[in-house]
């Protein structure tokens, strides 16, 4: 059964120290999709208006991505974020968000997809992801992820999701505003007070972080010369992790970890260049091959 993942599917335009790209692909679900579907099979729920490119449905349908959950709204204006990064490329500075047809959407699920063991609540309205969530009738995972923007604006129903989920997503900034907690081992000790069974917190180039009870793994980031545009990092590396974790169908310690290299590893392609461009490019074997220099990264006697 193929990975269920709701979130934006949007036009971006970015600007990083290295360039920049007016109206390009993007959005939380798309770069979930295009990453997790190296791994497994992706159903995707978005929404996006009549000024959307047909190419990009192309594009994710390529991949085998189902898009029978993707709705485009007659008259409608495709949701878009502008934003840039300075030469700390950790950190997005937000210019404009303009929800447009996501203002008004309220996904219902084909039936076919009420049986989805792993679910994907990527970065969009917390009611949403709720509301997606309540359709599905026996999940085996529910991963989410968030943004300062829902933090500020929907703080309460996101605390109510976070009951709700098994893991969440997000990254340090995020971790320490949600929480309150300059401190990130409490502040992921806080969430999970809150209800998931694990949190992934995601450090940019400083790596990643999974806390689960009382244990903490430490995944690197790989040091790649060539970066271009950190956009949808958070994104791809959760496709990286879930899409493992549905290819595998197991959940323990061990796989938990592999997961966690994984992401890491797509996320390490997805910076290389802007949008989804670096990806589009990537072959199966590449993931291997970067999946070992991880390995070399940490190995020592
Ligand atoms: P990240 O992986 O955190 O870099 O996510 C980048 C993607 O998030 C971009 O492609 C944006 O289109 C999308 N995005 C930005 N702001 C929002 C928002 N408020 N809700 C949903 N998606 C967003």
């Amino acid at each position: 059964m193929a990975i269920l993942v709701v979130g934006s599917v949007a036009l971006d335009s970015v600007k990083t120290p290295f360039g920049d790209r007016k109206e390009a692909l993007g959005g939380s679900a798309t770069f979930f999709s295009y990453s997790a579907s190296f791994f497994h099979p992706v159903n995707l729920v978005g929404v996006v208006g009549e000024d959307f490119p047909e190419e990009h449905i192309g594009l994710l349908n390529g991949k085998g991505i189902d898009t029978a959950g993707l709705k485009a709204i007659p008259g409608g204006k495709t949701f878009r974020w502008e934003g840039y990064y300075d030469y700390d490329l950790n950190e997005a500075h937000t210019l404009s968000t303009c929800l447009n047809v996501f203002d008004v959407f309220q996904p219902e699920l084909p039936d076919s997809y009420r049986d989805s063991e792993y679910v994907f609540l990527a970065n969009i309205d917390p009611e949403l992801q709720i509301h997606v969530l309540d359709q599905v009738r026996a999940p085996k995972l529910k991963v989410c992820d968030t943004m300062n923007f829902w933090i500020e604006g929907k703080r309460d129903k996101l605390i109510e999701l976070l009951g709700k989920v098994d893991i969440i997503t997000l990254n340090d900034a995020e971790a320490r505003q949600l929480t309150g907690e300059p401190n990130l081992v409490k502040a992921a000790r806080k969430i999970i007070s809150w209800g998931p069974e694990h949190v992934v917190i995601k450090k940019g180039e400083h790596g990643a972080l999974l806390f689960s009870g009382d244990g903490v793994f430490s995944a690197p980031a790989l040091p790649i010369e060539e970066i271009y545009d950190p956009t949808g990092a958070g994104d791809t590396f959760a496709g990286g992790f879930v899409g493992y974790l549905a290819r595998e169908g197991t959940l323990d310690e061990a796989t938990l970890r592999r997961a966690m290299i994984y992401g890491s590893v797509m996320a390490s392609f997805n910076v290389e260049d802007f949008s989804l461009d670096r990806m589009k490019r990537l072959g199966a074997g590449e993931i291997e091959e970067r999946f070992g220099r991880f390995i070399e990264l940490v190995k020592f006697d």
